[in-house]
């Protein structure tokens, strides 16, 4: 037992920015009355994330999951889209509210992320996009993916919900891929309580994708897609330009935090830390470790003796998505299809990482992990 009984500690502790910063905002949006519909912190907090991110174009949303969705029909996919099991719901749900099916195509075992050498079979006359995930934020394979994407006329659609900020040979990972889409939710590395964002590659595409977070209003009169409502608030956009202060000494901290795990775990047989890129641009959203067969407990024993102590690590990503009921049935989803995927959703388990994490606590927990 440790002293972390009292208090427990999460997988995630979103970071706030002190309440009286936050102040002046909200009198200023109280003062132009300027509740929503592309106002004017929406319109600077756009601008202000196409250079923090450094991306050419940018269109905030109410949440991740509506980005995806408007993504898809800002593109107009249909039939069958090739994405990964290994993933958050949301990624696989954004297809089947498209009416779209879902092409299960098993991992790579150390990126965890959709295996490139694994699309090609997975093609099919119906297939009209790929819709990868970065997964933990570490990025995919882009330039495989592309050219796949690129012989067979598909098009790729990132869900990128774990990768604010991270960039790949120097650039931002956001820039690969017809579209990426973002998350701002409020477990994520950079929140706006909830939020979410499509990145495009020109201001056509953004356009079109404004008219369909709009209910497809072009003016007053016109209407031109059946669109949604996707856009996102004054308060949430306002407290995304006053969080956008605070992510890079955020991210410093996860840094900090993800070099003592992998040091302190690095002893520990059985325990793999998932993978150390050493990227200096990665921006340590998660902290996976997998739980392997020459550890001396079961990844769910370690994960209930983590919870004893008041430690509630989270498995992320198990069940996989191909396992929930609405997707078990598919041929893609089969177990045989997805080994790689089906052995990791067995070992993951993703340790408490954010800013206010203390150093202590930290100890504690590789502690915990280590002590026999
Ligand atoms: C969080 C998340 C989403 C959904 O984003 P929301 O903003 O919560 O709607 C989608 N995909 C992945 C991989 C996520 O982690």
């Amino acid at each position: 037992m440790t002293e972390h009984n009292k208090s427990p500690v999460y997988v995630t502790q979103p970071a706030l920015p002190p309440l009286e910063e936050f102040i002046p905002y909200l009198e200023e949006i109280w003062k132009n009355k300027w509740l929503t519909n592309n106002g004017p912190f929406h319109q600077q907090f756009e601008n202000a994330l196409c250079g923090y991110l450094g991306v050419g174009h940018i269109s905030l949303f109410t949440n991740g999951t509506l980005a995806l969705l408007t993504a898809l029909q800002s593109l107009r996919i249909t039939g069958e889209v090739i994405t990964t099991p290994y993933s958050f719901v949301a990624t696989a749900h954004s297809l089947l509210w498209n009416g779209i099916k879902p092409v299960f195509v098993d991992i790579d075992p150390v990126s965890l992320n959709i295996d490139p050498e694994k699309i090609e079979a997975a093609i099919t006359p119906h297939t009209t996009a790929i819709m990868p995930v970065h997964c933990y934020g570490h990025p995919c394979d882009v330039e495989r993916i592309q050219e796949i994407a690129d012989n067979y006329g598909l098009k790729v659609i990132y869900d990128a919900a774990h990768a604010f900020g991270v960039r790949c040979q120097g650039s931002s990972v956001l820039n690969h891929g017809d579209l990426s889409v973002l998350s701002f939710h409020a477990t994520k590395v950079f929140n706006t309580f909830e939020g979410g964002a499509i990145i495009c590659k020109d201001e056509k595409t953004k356009k079109h994708i404004d008219h369909l977070k709009n209910f497809g209003f072009v003016n007053d009169v016109t209407v031109v897609a059946p669109g949604i409502n996707g856009k996102m608030s004054e308060i949430n956009a306002a407290f995304g330009l006053l969080q956008l202060k605070g992510i890079d000494e955020a991210i410093q901290k996860r840094r900090q935090i993800d070099a003592q795990y992998r040091q302190g775990l690095s002893n520990v047989a059985g325990i793999h830390c998932v993978n150390d890129t050493g990227e200096k641009t990665a921006n340590h959203a998660y902290f996976p470790i997998l739980v392997r067969a020459d550890y001396p407990l079961s990844r769910d024993a370690l994960y209930n003796k983590l919870q004893e102590n008041g430690i509630y690590a989270r498995r992320y990503f198990y069940p996989l998505i191909s396992d929930f009921p609405m997707y078990r049935g598919m041929p893609s989803a089969a177990q045989e299809n997805l080994p790689v995927a089906k052995e990791i959703a067995g070992q993951v388990i993703c340790l408490p990482i954010y800013p206010a994490l203390p150093i202590e606590t930290v100890d504690s927990i590789i502690q915990i992990i280590a002590d026999f």
